[in-house]
């Protein structure tokens, strides 16, 4: 009870620690490797040569103080090194720097020490997860950063494992299972370290789970809480009072799907209250009337929750998207601030969720202060302030009609991680405009395992002729937007050829770093949004950008690598095709001379596909199938876009044994492709060949009339 009662006493005594060892300065090497504690957390910002959690600090503000790159000189930066990571999928990490040490990741959970002056690989680590948890993994196999504390490296891997590495040879120390392997979880975030526990959630909430956080002693891996985000099976006790409550929210049998609910990316925490935040993610199935006929408001999906960070107690709840249908996870960056609004002085946690509405709330209370569409909103006209519930719109639940709407699934923001500048008092948010077709799914029927929407995807389907998918492209918008967070208004923003670009970091040089998916890598003037430098990266650069010192020289890092989920369903939308390279760590520095190879962008030839044979409603019967079971992967239309194999491509679907031995018997699920026998019959794989030649052929005559 004491740090309930008299937070301040102990966070007093923490800066003072803090501040003593800060005052040492620069470089530690005689304190060894991943030197962080609570106290170094806390003083970070004397600390600034050093990025030594996820979002640099506990606030995850992602504002770095150093200035020596700045609006005068960035012009003059250049690539002071790179290196290349082992896999050619998406790249999503922000790089942890301690003490001239970085640690970085990249997909399948593998982890890397580097020298963060040279790039010189200190050691890695392959956690070797099987590769058909990929099937489990709806927006491709990244992972987003490790977690350092005391001399070590902490990082959850795919298949659901939390391992502790010896900082200094990557060698593992102790390795938990944190799921129920037997279920479809995943895990792609960064953990985070608090009083010496290591905090991680999940994902899985269309596959077949239940979410929850968890926290282990950062010394021997034991389990210390768990917090459920949707409550289970109500006719047995509920874990805690916060389940209870939940439940009564809830119809239906939610819990033998498992509910969803997955906390699957953000987190923040507040020393001054103790609270650790996390953002919970949509339902399962996605349609609501799938999963909660009667209703409610669903409690905890689509969330922002606060925890005592010590025994995971709940505290208090935001629901930014009560009774979901939209797959609008509330996981989006949190970012704690202190802003001056109506004249007082308010401690607040933000968010630009992904259901278009930018969020300032009260941290110590939950309750709302005000919410104001960042994009172009059509589902709902606005939050009510009082209640804090967003004020739904016409047929939003797709009840009457299928609707198309704005944002869609994509969100109006996603994982790419925000920045707020307490210099220029604004945020930095990579926003984008993707409309999203639903409809409900009379047929539906829970697949555990699989990709369980219950809306109609035969909807989401793009236009099958080359005009209308054009005209659909260009609906699809992306930018970098400077929001003013006090007075909830766009101050500027930077317009980018298309959505799902990448996370921001603002700095005290003045500066607005952001990657793009079309293979960029630019600086802002972080007051007025003009483009001071950009620089090719060659592939899709979507991750956190951040910056270190290293002999008083600073740098600015950003992981590149094509994939995530964009480039797995919207190889249409996608500028970038070819043959992936792997994923790299770019680094830069002013003056900085070094060069990346260029990659062989080279369209690969249309090759001439099997006779289209099929009768017209086999092939229709095989695009059901395909949108149910293949889409997620594979792409709208059987359209690549270049993370998995482009199927109209494959001389598999022209050889009916070797595509039964694929899809059927698992032939490549060593390759990540599973066997669906689960779900197809023979019949529903030769419907999904006889769909996919048919794509075969109108890609292959559209590509003969464009010439190429
Ligand atoms: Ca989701």
């Amino acid at each position: 009870m004491g740090r309930r009662l008299a937070p301040w006493a102990g966070v007093a005594a923490w800066l003072a620690v803090g501040l003593a060892a800060a005052a040492l300065g620069g470089c530690h090497p005689g304190r060894g490797p991943a030197a962080v504690d609570g106290a170094r957390l806390l003083a970070a910002d004397q600390d600034p040569g050093n990025w030594m959690s996820h979002g640099r600090t506990y606030s995850e503000q992602r504002f770095s103080p150093l200035d020596k790159i700045n609006t005068s000189n960035v012009k003059d930066l250049g690539l002071a090194w790179s290196f290349e990571l082992s896999t050619n999928r998406g790249v999503e990490a922000t790089p942890i720097v301690v003490d001239g040490t970085m640690y970085m990741t990249s997909a399948w959970s593998m982890v890397y020490a580097l020298n963060a002056k040279t790039g010189q690989l200190l050691w890695r680590y392959d956690p070797k997860v099987p590769r058909e948890v990929g099937h489990n993994a709806c927006c491709d196999v990244v992972n987003r950063g490790v977690a350092v504390w005391k001399g070590r490296v902490y990082v959850a891997t795919l298949d659901g494992r939390l391992v502790a590495l010896d900082a200094k040879t990557g060698a593992p120390v102790w390795s938990v299972v944190t799921v129920d392997q037997s279920k479809p979880y995943t895990i792609t975030m960064a953990p985070r370290i608090v009083h010496g526990k290591v905090m991680v959630g999940n994902s899985g909430s269309e596959y077949g789970v239940r979410g929850y956080v968890s926290a282990y002693d950062t010394d021997s891996g034991k389990l210390i809480w768990r917090f459920f985000t949707v409550p289970g099976d109500p006719s047995k006790p509920f874990e805690n009072q916060a389940m209870a409550m939940a439940a009564k929210t809830w119809n239906g049998v939610w819990w033998t799907f498992g509910g969803g609910g997955s906390p699957w990316d953000s987190m923040a925490y507040d020393p001054e209250t103790n609270l650790l935040y996390f953002g919970t993610g949509n339902g399962l199935p996605w349609d609501q009337k799938a999963r909660s006929p009667k209703g409610g408001d669903n409690l905890f999906l689509s969330s922002i929750i606060a925890v005592n960070a010590d025994t995971g107690a709940y505290a208090w709840h935001f629901q930014t998207t009560p009774g979901d249908s939209w797959d609008f996870d509330s996981t989006q960056t949190l970012t704690l601030a202190d802003l001056t609004i109506g004249g007082q002085p308010r401690k607040v946690i933000m968010q630009a969720s992904k259901n278009g509405f930018f969020y300032v709330i009260d941290r110590a209370s939950g309750k709302l202060i005000s919410a104001k569409n960042y994009v172009p909103v059509t589902w709902a006209s606005g939050v009510d302030p009082v209640t804090g519930k967003p004020i739904e719109i016409g047929d939003d639940h797709y009840r009457k009609a299928p609707t198309v709407m704005f944002p869609s699934s994509f969100g109006g923001h996603n994982w790419q991680p925000m920045s707020f500048s307490p210099k220029t008092g604004l945020v930095y948010l990579p926003a984008q405009e993707v409309p999203g077709a639903y409809g409900t799914d009379d047929k539906f029927a829970f697949n555990p395992g699989q990709w369980n929407t219950a809306t109609n995807t035969d909807l989401n389907t793009l236009p099958p002729d080359a005009k209308a998918r054009a005209a659909m492209k260009n609906a699809f918008k992306g930018y970098l937007v400077a929001w003013d967070p006090v007075s909830q208004k766009e101050v500027w923003r930077a317009e980018h050829k298309g959505p799902w670009n990448g996370g921001t970091l603002a700095t005290g040089g003045g500066l607005v770093f952001q990657g793009t998916a079309d293979g960029h890598f630019n600086a802002y003037d972080a007051a007025n949004g003009h483009p001071l430098w950009s620089t090719d990266t060659y592939t899709s650069t979507l991750a956190g950008p951040m910056t270190y010192t290293v002999d008083g020289q600073q740098y600015v890092a950003v992981g590149a690598g094509f994939g995530s989920v964009f480039y797995l369903v919207a190889g249409f939308a996608v500028d970038l095709h070819g043959t992936p390279d792997n994923g790299r760590i770019l680094v830069y520095k002013l003056g900085g001379t070094a060069t990346l190879p260029k990659p062989n962008l080279t369209p690969i030839p249309f090759p001439q596909p099997p006779k289209a044979t099929a009768a017209a409603d086999v092939v229709t019967a095989g695009h059901s199938k395909y949108n149910r079971y293949c889409l997620v992967c594979h792409g709208y239309n059987a359209i690549s876009g270049g993370v998995t194999p482009d199927l109209r491509y494959s001389a598999l679907i022209g050889d009916p044994a070797a595509f039964k031995s694929v899809v059927l018997e698992g032939a490549r699920k060593d390759a990540g492709m599973v066997s669906f026998a689960g779900v197809l019959k023979d019949s529903d794989a030769e419907a999904v060949r006889a769909y996919l030649i048919s794509e075969a052929n109108a890609g292959y005559a559209q590509a003969k009339a464009a010439g190429k």
